[in-house]
């Protein structure tokens, strides 16, 4: 890629295959992959990564909101979309966009069949969430009664799948808890089956726990994070490429005296003659405010520089009194060399924050590494 002249995020589809294909390396043939490309695809963009994994084949997508499904349909996406977290509001729309939707409690049930029933449909593919410790969305395990006959006495709606999810796959200490998810969801799946008289497809994995947890594959598996470039581990992070690179460029140096001050609120204050460099990426473009007071850095010229005072809404400027650079020369916020995973664990939050706040202002630039 060209040396980034403003502030963009350049988005590597060949590491999106990348990730895919070692994901894929994991399951057995048979195994279906579900990805998660909901808040954009992680802050990147949610119809482009849609169509390239739709041409790799992919069997299907996860959004969290209904919007979010409707602009994959809007681009021309075919490939089956769960919508995770929907709303009775969006029930008409879901069905008239052939959207599918998680089914998480009597309410959103009741409601759903109240719609499919009105829009005559038979057999309107729906997936039951089930909780099983993560005490987030879902049915309990003894809601199977209510559900199965509730479902039994439709033919408006078929379940699809049914699936859980799980509160700390990507934690050893946590592994314990984990089992006991998987029993409970199998325990689930064995009353579910037997009261309604066949075999939804089941699910229970995210990235880390189709990583960590095999056996817990059942007929399909939830990526996200894993295929946008980040295992939730230093060994599995060493496996994956991220597929995003958030660069800016230097708009102006300055070079101040001791003692003068940078930024509103005269948050930094300079202990001797320095140099700062003004960049035009702020809050409103996803850099947090925690990442201000030199909790924060970028890269310019290979060196870390630390972001000084208060990050503004359109600009943040940053310590360069030992870096050799001028004014156009590129910054990298984060790239594959620098990875978010780091910049996130300076300022005390996680990878999937970082990459996901970067706002819908910032343009995105495509290639394809492969
Ligand atoms: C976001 C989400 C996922 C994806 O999790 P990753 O850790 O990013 O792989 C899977 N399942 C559900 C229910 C989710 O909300």
């Amino acid at each position: 890629m060209p040396k980034a002249l403003e502030t963009v995020l350049e988005i590597d589809l060949g590491a999106l295959t990348h990730n895919f294909n070692y994901l894929k390396s994991k399951l057995k043939p048979q195994t279906k992959f579900l990805a998660v490309v909901k808040a954009f695809a992680y802050g990147s963009d949610s119809v482009e990564i849609a169509k390239h994994l739709q041409k790799l084949r992919i069997d299907y997508f996860a959004v969290a909101y209904t919007k979010e499904g409707i602009a994959l349909r809007d681009a021309g996406i075919t490939t089956p979309i769960l919508v995770l977290h929907p709303q009775p509001i969006n029930f008409k729309t879901i069905i008239e966009r052939c959207l599918e939707p998680s089914i998480y409690n009597a309410k959103v049930l009741n409601e759903f069949i109240t719609v499919a029933e009105a829009q005559s449909q038979t057999d309107y593919p729906v997936h039951i969430k089930f909780n099983t410790g993560l005490n987030r969305l879902g049915f309990w395990e003894n809601d199977v009664d209510y559900i199965t006959s509730k479902l039994k006495a439709t033919k408006s709606v078929v379940v699809k799948s049914m699936f859980s999810h799980l509160a700390a796959s990507e934690d050893v200490s946590e592994s314990k808890f984990t089992e006991r998810q998987i029993e409970t969801f199998k325990t689930i799946a064995e009353e579910f089956e037997s009261r309604i008289g066949y075999n939804p497809w089941l699910h229970l994995c995210n990235t880390s726990g189709a990583i960590n947890y095999p056996k817990a594959h059942f007929n399909m598996v939830r990526c996200g994070i894993g295929l946008y470039g980040f295992g939730n581990s230093p060994k599995e992070d060493d496996n994956l490429k991220p597929i995003a690179s958030l660069k800016s460029v230097i708009s102006q140096i300055h070079k101040i005296e001791k003692g003068e001050t940078v930024g509103y609120n005269r948050a930094y204050k300079s202990k001797g003659i320095e140099r700062t460099a003004t960049i035009p990426i702020g809050h409103a473009d996803g850099i947090n405010r925690i990442y201000g007071n030199e909790n924060g850095f970028v890269i310019i010229n290979g060196k870390k520089a630390s972001i000084i005072g208060n990050v503004c809404m359109d600009m943040i400027m940053v310590n360069i009194t030992n870096i050799d650079c001028n004014e156009g020369d590129e910054v990298i916020i984060f790239d594959p060399n620098h990875k978010a995973v780091d910049l996130a664990e300076s300022a005390h939050t996680i990878s999937y924050e970082i990459i996901t706040s970067v706002s819908q202002r910032v343009k995105r630039i495509f290639f394809n590494s492969l």
